[in-house]
């Protein structure tokens, strides 16, 4: 196996400096695409519903088939950075014997934005309203469409869901943020371990392995229920393995430019677990089930003890929108729960002991309320903003 701290010591000073935070459209990736160098062939396969096109990056030249796709939520733009660093990495490194047998062994197909629509409207589903996630039966969509053909033309032999999930999982008791999560998606309702499902279990331990060095207790199992019209059942279903990426939230990187590194390590991982799957017989995948399990359990602010008209002392949490003004990705904090919050966590949390604070007269306490900062008396205001991390 490669060395990882210095492939993330790799990362920290190479990864694609083109592309950074969460804001990540066709127009961003499309020059990037325009200059790969010519280890890398890359085709429009189609063109969206407003017309954009959808591009595969198609390198290496070996028999094992691997089909990957990012933003196919357009919101969820984590991996589209993690791939084009990958991209950068097989360029940097193709003397490298370990990349030359990743590059002999393996033909990937990488598709960037399935949803390119989506990236720039900054939203999960497309230009029609549809979440292609859950259209892989119907295929109403062109993009839908454009990934069918392609997975049935090309016959992967892996497959690679690359998305991004909020701020709000957590796992463990007590909880941490999921900064990272996997599924090896069910193939029925019965949610039975088939020989496929058993293969992207072992490739997802040995993710998790790997990651609990970085982000120890932070790595989170995806529920498995079935759902046919996901697309990740829909391959699983047809036997190919396939292996849902969630991007989430590593305290404070709102920019998710930190999970991007994960991402990328991760993706490296994979590659290296299907050649040593390759070896086995029976893939071991028995610490996948002692992954913990994915909770909606986090918030990303809680103020507790906080003493409110009317309702009295109890907790109040706060939930950012993502909200697009321009070509800024704005974060507005909302209030999202008022209640005694016992099972549940800030990523930021603050204790008012019971004290109230000064609110206008008609400041409405209610669930989606925006509230920009807190001030109890004779003490600086507490405000909800995100903090972009200045990697720049
Ligand atoms: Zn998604």
């Amino acid at each position: 196996m490669m060395n990882y701290s210095a492939l993330k010591d790799w990362h920290n000073s190479h990864k694609e400096s083109a592309l950074f935070r969460r804001y990540i459209t066709l127009n961003t990736i499309q020059p990037l695409l325009d200059t790969l160098s010519n280890l890398f062939s890359v085709a429009v396969l189609g063109y969206s519903v407003e017309n954009r096109p959808i591009s595969k990056v198609t390198f290496g030249t070996g028999p094992i088939r691997v089909l990957g796709w990012s933003q196919m939520h357009g919101n969820e733009s984590t991996t589209t950075k993690a791939l084009f660093d990958l991209f950068h990495w097989f360029e940097s490194n193709k003397e490298e014997s370990a990349v030359i047998r990743l590059l002999t062994e393996f033909t990937f197909t990488m598709v960037p934005m399935l949803n390119p629509d989506g990236a720039e409207a900054y939203t999960r589903i497309n230009a029609n309203k549809v979440d292609l996630n859950r259209d892989a039966q119907d295929c109403s969509q062109p993009e839908s469409l454009i990934l069918k053909e392609l997975y049935t033309s090309l016959k992967p032999d892996y497959c690679l869901n690359l998305h991004g999930q909020r701020t709000i999982f957590g796992v463990g008791t007590p909880p941490k943020s999921a900064i990272v999560s996997f599924l090896s998606p069910s193939q029925d309702a019965l949610r039975t371990v088939t020989h496929s499902r058993k293969k992207g279990m072992a490739i997802i331990s040995d993710l998790n392995e790997m990651l609990q060095e970085f982000i120890p207790d932070s790595v989170g199992r995806y529920d498995d229920g079935f759902n046919i019209n996901c697309v990740g059942d829909t391959l699983q279903h047809k036997n190919i393995p396939t292996i849902l990426f969630e991007a989430g939230h590593f305290p404070g990187d709102y920019d998710r430019e930190t999970t991007r590194v994960f991402m990328f390590l991760s993706l490296i991982r994979v590659f290296e677990s299907v050649l040593l799957l390759k070896s086995e017989e029976t893939p071991s995948s028995n610490s996948y089930f002692s992954i913990p399990e994915n909770k909606k359990c986090f918030f990303d602010y809680i103020i507790r003890n906080i003493d409110l008209p009317e309702i009295g002392v109890t907790d109040m949490a706060i939930q950012f929108e993502e909200k697009l003004v321009g070509a800024e990705l704005n974060f507005i904090p909302k209030i999202a729960q008022i209640a005694e919050l016992v099972d549940f966590v800030g990523h930021l949390e603050i204790d008012l002991e019971a004290q109230k604070p000064r609110f206008s007269a008609d400041f409405n306490f209610e669930i989606g309320t925006i509230i920009e900062k807190i001030q109890v008396n004779g003490k600086l205001p507490t405000t909800f903003s995100v903090k972009s991390n200045n990697l720049l």
